[in-house]
């Protein structure tokens, strides 16, 4: 799992990075991988908000290749 944000990951976060980044996530179908994304990416909007900020700042950056669901 590649993140390019100076962020330390809680327990949670951690969990569910790991979860996305699973076999089991990455050849569910749509719908579950989308589920699953905005789930992490709800956490961290209640509890990285500033995680939340840095990834809008740095998104137009960002290439296509980028293996985090939510930002594709
Ligand atoms: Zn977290």
């Amino acid at each position: 799992m590649k993140l390019y944000l100076d962020f330390q990951p809680c327990q949670e976060c951690n969990t569910m990075m790991a979860q996305l980044s699973s076999p089991e996530i990455l050849f569910a179908d749509p719908k579950t991988r989308a589920d699953e994304s905005a789930k992490f990416l709800r956490h961290l909007t209640y509890n990285h908000n500033e995680v939340v900020q840095a990834v809008i700042d740095d998104l137009p950056k960002q290439k296509r290749d980028q293996e985090f669901d939510f930002f594709k």
